[in-house]
């Protein structure tokens, strides 16, 4: 059987990598940069444990508790304290928790009677039914009112995206949302009714999944992946072509100033959109055309993390964290309270605080120096939470394109990896800017490819190599 070449190093790439192996596959997985992990990393410092890019993982589907059991990480898991279940919305520049009960709804400082009247007539409103793409902005206006929009949806969208309600597609980016109205008529009855569904499925909504964590970050997983994959990993490796011939694929690469070319039975494309745009695809006549794929935004995010001495912050801070609407106006998107959510993130009497700057809201403040992003996150962790003191730790980390937005017309970007994958035989696409944005779709995006991979490398394979060697290799410049 012919080798497999997977593109990208982070966590859709290595799952895929890991479930050919133990399948039997060969693979050799590329990975541009000088680790594994993609956005997700995880250091300690001084007894404090910051994560650069993503905190937990949704238990969405049982294939991501599968994965951890595959990985032998189930002991490592931590799952977060029950105490931390509570999240916040800034509202009148103060944490106001979100009710978690129809009684919590009707009394919490949140909303204001208006809003509260609109969510309770949600179910009358008539659905959509022109077929016709709207951003999730228009259709909260449309089934809960602005109020709804502009302090609820305006944060959450904030936290999850880093993106704009207003360009964000209902359809592609909150697809369950669009299923709701569209099967149910109502968000609120489709809330209901859907669970049971759900559950038959296996599957868990997403403000229902558990989250977890490692007993030392993310980066726990990402290195065990990459560890049980051994030599198959190739750092430092930039993939720049792919080439298809008669009953292969020859992978040009670039380590360093060397160019040289492997051939292997099947791709995966696991990057990003963003560098898919400048790989070069050749299969049949002409090149693939991969420029759509540079237009898709990736707003920069930074993430600041700053750790306090516990008398120094006001707030008690047991909960998620909290999200924060732009009409609040902080500069901050949110607040993860690392250290309530998840032990050993902090030493004995201190608190972790990870917060977001930038996105579709302020662009221009993620790439800030180091110092000023610290000075930003303190002025309004200040005004939210009572913190008095100046940190103790600080760590930041900037993401030049940090999320794909799955704006107003993403459809056409899925529809031509579609056909893609369709038309072209042995090449996959797997990852975050096609099977949705979490950490848990890019799991499930991972294992979902290397299913596919898996058939088709058994059902079309005329020689068999057993090994994690790629078919082929030849040196094309120096
Ligand atoms: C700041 C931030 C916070 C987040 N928080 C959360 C969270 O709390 N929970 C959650 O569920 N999700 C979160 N996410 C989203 C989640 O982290 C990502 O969806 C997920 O990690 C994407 O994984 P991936 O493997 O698809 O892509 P990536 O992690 O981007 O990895 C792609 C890899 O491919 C490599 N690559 C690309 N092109 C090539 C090439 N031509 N040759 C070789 N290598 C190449 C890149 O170097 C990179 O390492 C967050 C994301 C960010 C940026």
């Amino acid at each position: 059987m012919k080798s497999v070449a997977i593109i990208g190093g982070g966590i859709t790439g290595l799952t895929a990598a890991f479930y050919l192996r133990r399948q039997g596959v060969p693979v050799v997985l590329y990975e541009a940069g000088s680790r594994v992990g993609g956005v997700i990393q995880s250091i300690r410092r001084d007894g404090f444990l910051a994560e650069f890019g993503p905190n937990t993982i949704l238990e969405t589907s049982p294939k991501i508790t599968q994965l951890i059991r595959d990985a032998g990480l189930e002991k490592r898991r931590l799952e977060p304290d029950p105490k931390a279940e509570a999240r916040y919305v800034v509202r009148y520049k103060k944490p106001i928790e979100m009710p978690g009960s129809p009684l919590g709804f009707f009394t919490t400082r949140l909303f204001t009677p208006k809003a509260k009247w609109a969510v309770l007539r949600e179910p009358f409103v008539p659905s959509r039914r022109d077929g016709k793409e709207e951003s999730i902005g228009e259709f909260v206006v449309r089934r809960l009112g602005q109020e709804f929009l502009d302090h609820a949806i305006d944060a959450l969208v904030a936290g999850v995206y880093a993106g704009d309600p207003c360009k964000l597609s209902l359809q592609q980016a909150f697809p369950k949302l669009a299923k709701l109205e569209a099967e149910y008529g109502s968000l609120i009855k489709g809330q209901i009714l859907g669970a049971r569904e759900r559950k038959k499925r296996g599957e868990v909504a997403k403000d229902r999944a558990s989250k977890f964590s490692f007993d030392e970050g993310l980066q726990v997983l990402t290195d065990t992946l990459a560890d049980r994959l051994g030599e198959s990993v190739r750092l430092n490796t930039s993939v720049i072509q792919i080439l298809k011939t008669t009953d292969s694929w020859e992978v040009t690469l670039r380590e360093g100033n060397r160019e040289f070319v492997e051939e292997h039975g099947a791709v995966l494309y696991a990057g990003t959109a963003h560098r898919l745009a400048d790989l070069r695809i050749l299969a049949g006549d002409k090149p693939l055309d991969l420029k759509p794929f540079g237009e898709i935004r990736h707003p920069p995010v930074a993430s600041v993390v700053l750790g306090f001495k516990r008398e120094d912050v006001a707030h008690p801070c047991e909960g998620f964290g909290m999200l924060i609407p732009k009409i609040e106006g902080f500069k901050i998107l949110g607040t993860i309270f690392s250290s309530s959510l998840f032990p050993n993130r902090a030493p004995v009497g201190h608190i972790t605080l990870t917060s977001y700057i930038g996105g579709e809201r302020y662009p221009e403040l993620a790439s800030l120096p180091p110092e000023r992003l610290g000075e930003l996150t303190l002025a309004d962790l200040r005004t939210s939470l009572g913190v008095r003191g100046k940190p103790v730790f600080q760590h930041t980390a900037f993401f030049p394109k940090a999320i794909p937005q799955y704006n107003l017309g993403y459809a056409r970007y899925r529809e031509l990896l579609n056909q893609f994958e369709a038309t072209t035989d042995g090449l996959f696409f797997a990852g975050h800017y096609r099977d949705g944005i979490s950490l848990s779709d890019s799991i499930v995006s991972g294992c979902n490819a290397a299913d596919r991979i898996e058939k088709h490398q058994h059902s079309g394979s005329p020689s068999f190599q057993n090994s994690n060697t790629p078919s082929f290799q030849h040196s094309i410049s120096l």
